[in-house]
């Protein structure tokens, strides 16, 4: 039987490199919980200003529109606390100053559940691999979570200790959980259509792709549309 994550958690944190990926990601759990009255965090790591094929773009005005571009799909879906941490993108490392600053945020906000890319997933078929940005942002986040988080002597400084219940991974070669998005999967249409500098194409055509990767995923969780998730259940 798929595994149908069906409690909505009080606070939830979404952790991602690009101002386009926690909506591609998990926008439709994220509309959907914030609806049911979660409190939802999301963290954009990158400043997103090298996201262009045109060399006439100037990466200075590009990251302001993909801020404006993130600021108005979290509008649409309901997501009230938005984190610009504008490291510039392929800069971001897993050191540290960006841990320190992923712990910082995970001991205030206090999310019962984190989601963030999986780092492992590399290769997706012939066409594609994984951003590095996705994979260091995944990686950081899940050191930044566990132990560190949880444990005083990791960054005293960075306020009270906090236990995630539950990291869930997008992105994922193996997914394990599903959520079923049927109520929100327009809205994730709409906000993934608010990306226009990556996805020119417009809001029609956004949200005939997210239907059909919520139908994929959906027809491996057993219901009509879903997002798919491997879950690490790290307490509580
Ligand atoms: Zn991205």
């Amino acid at each position: 039987m798929p595994d149908l994550l069906t409690t909505v958690p009080e606070r939830a944190l979404a952790v991602y490199a690009h101002p386009d990926d926690p909506d591609v990601a998990c926008g439709g759990t994220l509309a959907q919980w914030a609806m049911l009255g979660c409190e939802v965090t999301v963290v954009i790591c990158n400043d997103g200003g090298k996201g262009s094929k045109d060399p006439d773009d100037v990466p200075a005005q590009l990251r302001l529109r993909r801020r404006k571009e993130a600021e108005a799909s979290a509008s649409l879906l309901g997501i009230r606390h938005q984190e610009f941490l504008d490291y510039p993108d392929g800069e971001v490392e897993n050191d540290l100053e960006f841990r320190s600053r992923l712990v910082a945020i995970v001991r205030q906000r206090r999310p019962d559940v984190v989601f963030t890319a999986d780092p492992t997933a590399m290769f997706f078929g012939q066409g594609y691999y994984n951003h590095r940005d996705h994979r260091v942002v995944g990686e950081a986040v899940l050191d930044a979570v566990a132990p560190a988080a949880a444990l005083p002597h990791y960054f005293p400084a960075a306020g009270p200790v906090h236990q995630v219940t539950d990291v869930l991974l997008s992105g994922t070669l193996e997914p394990d959980v599903w959520v079923e998005i049927g109520a929100t999967v327009d809205a994730k249409g709409a906000a993934v259509g608010c990306h226009r500098s990556q996805f020119p194409d417009g809001e029609e055509w956004a949200s005939a792709v997210v239907r059909i990767a919520a139908e994929d995923a959906g027809h491996q969780a057993g219901v009509t549309f879903a997002e798919g998730f491997k879950r690490l259940h790290l307490g509580g």
